[in-house]
């Protein structure tokens, strides 16, 4: 069984949000009025996660992304991987990186084949002011102590003019001895989050950046990556840009998201939602419901961002914050 949307493409990846809480305040991801998500009663709990991730898997779901708000502040996340380490699909998780000593265990016992850390500077005060928790220290111990076990590391770092931008390079110098993959991702607008278009540092101006330091060349990527990926010459880990904005990708799009209170969002930046929560806990097949929300995906962004057009602001997109959809 597949799922198709009405534009050809085959959808076999779930990124699965597991809470729209977060231990991190990251300016570009929570709406600067503070909005608090949901209350605790409203998510999935671990065995309706399961459930519908198991529904998933049965249409042809092939790969499971944990991620948030953050996923590792789940107080029964470990029930949560263990119940879907029993799909035998592979997993993966995006974090923050606070609380990753919890479940160093699981990583060692090979739960997880890949985890995304997201980490935007090298600056304990930088780290700070974006985060609004002086956690860099804890974060930078995590991620070294994964380096060298058996698990694919990425680094996400959100590149935003002015801010981080004089850093690019020192993220790169990362890649020398650590055999990592960082990712550079174009600064996203989501309702309240401060965007605006002279904020992006687009993929082009980035390689340039890149490329007035080290060599680099193009390496190949998977036709369902969102990450164009370069190696640089003598480093062990890789680079990539990740250009939502300036150049999308959304034609190898394999992708359907489910947020913590069991909304299905067909893309990130779909205006609608279809609840699969409800119907599930009713007792109904929700693999129609699924259905139709992949065949209204649109062909692009979810039909909006209109790009091009110095006044466009981020208050006219119809969506959820980004700790609420679960990145
Ligand atoms: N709490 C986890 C974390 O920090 O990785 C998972 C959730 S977070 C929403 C997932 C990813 O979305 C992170 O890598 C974060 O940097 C990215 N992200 C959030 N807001 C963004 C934005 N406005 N533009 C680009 N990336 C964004």
């Amino acid at each position: 069984m597949q799922l198709i949307d009405s534009h050809g493409r085959i959808h076999d990846y779930l990124r699965l949000s597991l809470t729209s809480h977060c231990d991190l305040r990251c300016l570009y991801c929570i709406p600067e009025d503070g909005e608090h998500p949901f209350l605790d009663n409203r998510w999935m709990t671990a065995e309706e996660i399961y459930g519908i991730a198991g529904i998933f898997k049965q249409a042809g779901i092939n790969k499971i992304r944990l991620t948030g708000g953050e996923p590792l502040v789940r107080k029964d996340i470990q029930k949560i991987m263990d119940y879907l380490a029993r799909l035998r699909v592979p997993l993966s998780m995006t974090t923050n990186g606070v609380r990753l000593a919890e479940i160093i265990d699981l990583v060692e016992a090979g739960f997880l084949e890949s985890i995304n850390i997201s980490l935007d500077t090298l600056r304990r005060d930088r780290f700070f002011a974006i985060t609004k928790r002086d956690k860099f220290d804890t974060v930078f111990g995590n991620i070294s102590s994964l380096i060298g076990m058996k698990v694919k590391l990425k680094l996400n770092v959100v590149v935003m003019r002015d801010i981080n931008d004089d850093e690019v390079n020192d993220f790169v110098e990362l890649t020398r001895f650590w055999p990592i993959e960082v990712r550079f991702i174009e600064f996203m607008p989501f309702s309240g989050n401060g965007w605006g278009q002279k904020k992006i540092v687009g993929a082009g101006e980035l390689m340039r950046l890149i490329g007035q330091k080290y060599s680099c060349h193009k390496v190949p990527d998977h036709k369902h990556d969102t990450a164009r990926k370069y190696q640089v010459e003598g480093h062990r880990g890789k680079i990539a840009v990740i250009s939502t904005i300036t150049q999308p990708f959304c034609s190898g799009c394999n992708r359907i998201r489910l947020t913590a209170d069991g909304k299905m969002k067909n893309c990130l930046f779909s205006q609608t939602e279809e609840d699969l929560l409800m119907p599930y806990r009713a007792g109904r097949d929700i693999l129609p419901l699924i259905r139709r929300s992949l065949r209204a995906k649109a062909a692009q962004t979810g039909g909006q961002l209109p790009f091009g057009s110095e006044e466009w602001e981020a208050e006219s997109l119809i969506n959820r914050s980004m700790i609420t959809i679960g990145g």
